[in-house]
């Protein structure tokens, strides 16, 4: 009689647990897969340029016109489609691989100017907000 009622215990015991844990499991992924999903597709990303176009005064240069740019520079950034995965590790100049070298590309006056901003400054779409 003892010893079936420590069996009957521990196996509502372990269906508990294991109801439990499929209970948090469930939730999580989720929870979790939908945040990075929805920021891939709203947040801009910086765009870099590899060492080569980032190099010396080069990348004093608008990464979208190629001017210089003086002391009124601001960041360029990629759209969802061109910043997507791997695609923003790549040069928003010459396309090739940043790698750990990437540098902060930037815009000019003009390229920057107004809602020109908002455009990604690879292919010019607009970025959204
Ligand atoms: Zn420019
Ligand atoms: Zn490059
Ligand atoms: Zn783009």
């Amino acid at each position: 009689m003892k010893t079936i009622k420590l069996v009957a215990a521990s196996i509502l015991c372990l269906l508990f647990v294991s109801a439990f844990s499929m209970n948090t499991k469930h939730g999580e992924p989720e929870g979790k897969g939908f945040t990075p999903a929805k920021s891939a597709t709203c947040t801009r990303v910086k765009a870099q340029l590899c060492s080569d176009c980032g190099f010396g005064s080069k990348k004093d240069n608008c990464a979208k016109c190629n001017k210089w740019m003086g002391s009124s520079k601001s960041q360029a950034y990629l759209c969802g489609d061109c910043g997507f995965g791997s695609k923003k590790d790549n040069c928003v100049k010459c396309n090739k691989w940043v790698g750990s070298s990437g540098v902060n590309a930037q815009l000019c006056s003009d390229c920057s100017f107004g809602s020109k901003k908002d455009n990604c400054s690879k292919c010019n779409k607009w970025m959204g907000s």
